[in-house]
């Protein structure tokens, strides 16, 4: 087992956003309770319902489609085929392992691995149409870091179509009960055991959700970038909402940079999948010449780190705000049937990309770390399980091979949902307390307690601040006097935004963000190394010696 560095952060004591009464509010009591509607949140509430006895809360902040999980473009790594002689279970083990520098959790990974062909097998008797060779045989295709073509996909909306058929599946469970567009704002806790959540719904009113299990299916925080593919719901809530109710996070500073998305003025920051260049797509600078060779032996395919790093040095180099990815190598019949989203998409800004090559350069993707798990999903909080992309299992080390999150989130959010129904028999429902009158400090209203900001806070104009302070110093490339200096600039905004008291999800959300860029930046900072994601220019080597070890920190 890897070792675990430990720290404590005192700085950021408030336990609860905001405060309620037991008799001024709507109470909800169920047996599990799932915050998340993406693939992790879905798989484990399919699960949980199996027992039909089982009742079942699933909610999230915006529609339930909306989500990372619906935009995955690339697909969904399996080893699947039992006639494939090129590829086994052990290869995608070992890649996965070498992709994660060092870090892997190789529990979490043969369990993802193993389980996860499984798990993509039921997709498919779910409903999942991916794409198939002329004689009906799946059609796999390959991505940076997978020594073999294993990736199952659908066209380029891969995300899309998985989503689409656990929905219908989880709509069809009577047992399975929807709440959209509800915020969950934190999680509550009795004596440090978890007991539900508090909730805010379209109306605005609060109201207390309590279960004998809470499900964190809350995913990443690309967000606090002011460059990121993700959806505007990954705003880091689920990570910040466990950090205050005691649970430990992990290995925050691993956050990977997709290189390729889409930069184009007026255009949303769109994801140009890994996949193009594993059809054969060459990252091109603007006087056309393919640079990745220079970089890495295995030119465009090299990790994604790795070319990042490239295309930031290139744009430097040449004094651009961007390089070109080229696909005239991929044959025409072969884009429009891979890559028909792109096609589509690139379409409306007047870019074909059957002629014409996409201004690309890179942006937050993945966070890796996360609310630390153990193989079945369990937190160190009694009663508070997490999968999918605001878990950190310890399956991507400091890196992760594309094409992995997806299947994490089937394996992980399958089993935080079969544990959770175990409970269901044996763990009694809480009683419902008042925050407003819980004593201070662990499960209390904060030591610190809200105070009154004083002048109107312009929320929007620290949001912004806050995304440009984390792409510009806790970036592709850090270093340590940009970290530190980033660092002061969070903490001389924790007290007037963090204390003070708000009362709708936008607000609460900066908080969280505010919360969770303070932590990444902490952890960012402690670590004196480059490894995985994790690119310092003052210390570009990995050091072993030193650092290899998770970093773990902690509210208590
Ligand atoms: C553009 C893009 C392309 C990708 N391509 C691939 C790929 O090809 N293959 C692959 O394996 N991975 C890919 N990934 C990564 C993968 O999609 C994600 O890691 C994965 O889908 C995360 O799933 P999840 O269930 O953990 O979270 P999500 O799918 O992000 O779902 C999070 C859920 O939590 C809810 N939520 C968040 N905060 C709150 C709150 N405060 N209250 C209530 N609800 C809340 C949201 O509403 C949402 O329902 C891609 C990611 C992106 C952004």
């Amino acid at each position: 087992m890897t070792a675990s560095s430990h720290e404590r952060v005192p700085e950021i004591q408030r336990r609860y956003l905001d405060t309620f009464r037991v008799a001024h509010i709507p109470h909800r009591f169920s047996d599990v309770l799932i915050l998340g509607s993406g693939v992790a949140g879905l798989s484990a509430a399919l699960e949980a319902s199996s027992n039909s006895q089982t009742e079942i809360l699933l909610v999230s902040k915006s529609a339930l489609d909306e989500c990372a999980t619906r935009y995955a473009q690339g697909g969904v790594a399996a080893v699947l085929s039992p006639d494939r002689t090129d590829d086994c279970l052990e290869n995608h083990v070992r890649d996965t392992e070498e992709g994660a520098a060092g870090l892997a959790n190789m529990a979490a990974v043969r369990t993802t691995i193993t389980e996860g062909i499984d798990r993509v097998r039921e997709l498919i008797e779910l409903g999942v149409e991916f794409d198939r060779d002329e004689d009906g045989k799946l059609d796999f295709t390959r991505e940076g870091g997978h020594s073999a073509a294993r990736i199952l996909h659908r066209g380029d909306t891969t995300g899309q179509e998985i989503e689409r058929a656990l929905l219908t599946a989880v709509k069809k469970r009577p047992n399975i009960h929807l709440l959209p567009n509800t915020f969950s704002i934190d999680l509550l806790t009795v004596d440090g055991v978890s007991a539900g959540a508090l909730l805010c719904g379209p109306d605005g009113q609060p109201q207390a959700a309590w279960a004998r299990t809470t499900i964190l299916a809350t995913g990443g925080a690309g967000h606090l970038y002011r460059e990121t593919t993700n959806p505007a719901v990954c705003t880091g809530d689920g990570l910040a909402m466990a950090f205050r109710a005691g649970a430990d996070l992990q290995d925050l500073e691993f956050i990977q940079f997709h290189p390729t998305t889409l930069y184009l003025a007026g255009a949303e920051r769109f994801l140009i999948t890994e996949a193009v260049r594993g059809e054969g797509g060459v990252l091109r600078d603007a006087a056309g010449n393919a640079f990745m060779p220079r970089f890495h032996r295995l030119a465009d395919l090299a990790p994604r780190d790795v070319v990042s790093r490239a295309i930031l040095t290139v744009m430097a180099e040449r004094n651009e705000n961007k390089v070109w990815l080229d696909l005239s190598g991929i044959p025409t019949p072969r884009i429009r049937v891979r890559f028909p989203a792109i096609l589509e998409f690139l379409k409306g800004f007047g870019i074909d990309i059957l002629k014409a090559p996409i201004p690309v350069r890179p942006s937050a993707h993945y966070s890796i770390g996360g609310v630390r798990t153990e193989i079945d999903g369990r937190t160190n909080v009694e009663g508070l399980l997490a999968a999918g992309e605001v878990a950190s299992t310890g399956l991507h080390g400091a890196n992760r091979l594309g094409s992995n999150s997806l299947l994490e989130g089937l394996v992980f959010g399958r089993r935080c949902g079969s544990l959770a129904a175990r409970r269901a028999s044996t763990v009694s429902l809480p009683r419902p307390f008042s925050t407003a009158t819980a004593r201070e400090g662990r499960d209390g209203g904060g030591s610190q307690g809200p105070t009154d900001p004083g002048n109107e806070i312009n929320l929007e104009d620290v949001r912004r601040s806050l995304k440009s302070l984390l792409w510009y110093k806790v970036g592709v490339e850090r270093r340590g006097g940009d970290l530190l200096s980033a660092l002061e600039q969070i903490r001389a905004w924790i007290p007037y935004c963090l204390g003070a008291q708000f009362d709708s999800p936008e607000s609460w959300s900066l908080q969280n963000m505010l919360q969770t860029a303070y932590l990444i930046t902490l952890s960012a900072s402690r670590r004196e190394e480059s490894r995985g994601v994790h690119y310092r220019s003052d210390f570009p080597k990995r050091d072993d010696a030193r650092w290899k070890r998770h970093s773990t920190l902690s509210r208590n």
